[in-house]
């Protein structure tokens, strides 16, 4: 993805991934933050697998396919870089639960993630509603349980509600968990977004226009993740 100029706030090019890297997940640590300078990217995107939303800091378990939580280790990476306040976006189909629980109880990384209704579908027992922090995090959580059949046009008012509650918070950078595996092909959910609808959703999160991180998470309809993936990165840049 082409770099643009962007003004004082961005996320640097020199963590451009290596292909040779491109099996490790802890490329993502390698991301910057940086205030000024020449060499800048407004948006970023990790093309990254296995997905890594359902790792913990706990080390009793890792959940999903996920062995290091890439969104957290790149937000955490960019908080130690100097920013004051990071976002990350969750639109993975299933619940960032590992994402959650990192980030609990602080109240430097705002996390919200929209997906599936966890009373039928996987993590199950995190991402409700009525989970929105703890201590000095209370207020930093928020989830949207979506049911089976979502489709774009009653996922794209929980989005724009998301995005709000993102400006509110105004952070210096956001992480997207880019999960592709809401698409309406995808073999192993039961949300109805399509192709177009990715452009979509990347177009209304570039209305923050904020530097933003794209880390690649689930999606299961192998013919098509790379067109979804074109997408919404497409919309990203277009917006
Ligand atoms: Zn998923």
């Amino acid at each position: 993805m082409r770099c643009r100029q962007t003004g004082s706030l961005f996320i640097r090019r020199d963590i451009a991934i290596r292909r040779r890297q491109l099996a490790s997940n802890s490329n993502v640590s390698k991301y910057r933050f940086d205030r000024g300078g020449a060499d800048h990217c407004r948006r970023s995107p990790g093309v990254l697998r296995v997905p890594a939303t359902r790792s913990s800091r706990h080390r009793k378990y890792c959940g999903g396919y996920c062995y290091l939580n890439n969104n957290s280790l790149a937000a955490q990476s960019l908080l130690d870089e100097g920013a004051a306040r990071v976002a990350i976006l969750d639109v993975d189909y299933h619940h960032g639960n590992g994402t959650q629980s990192i980030f609990y109880e602080r109240d430097d990384v705002l996390t919200i993630s929209l997906h599936a209704d966890p009373k039928v579908e996987y993590p199950f027992f995190l991402g409700y509603a009525d989970e929105p922090g703890s201590g000095q995090g209370h207020g930093f959580n928020v989830n949207y349980p979506l049911p089976f059949g979502t489709a774009w046009d009653s996922y794209r008012g929980a989005l724009a509600d998301a995005l709000d509650k993102v400006r509110k918070f105004s952070p210096d950078a956001l992480v997207v968990a880019l999960g592709l595996d809401t698409f309406a092909g995808d073999p192993t959910t039961f949300f109805e977004i399509t192709t177009d609808d990715f452009s979509r959703m990347g177009a209304a999160i570039s209305s923050l226009e904020l530097p933003t991180l794209v880390v690649l998470e689930g999606g299961y309809s192998v013919d098509w993740i790379g067109e979804n993936t074109v997408k919404f990165l497409g919309g990203l840049e277009s917006g």
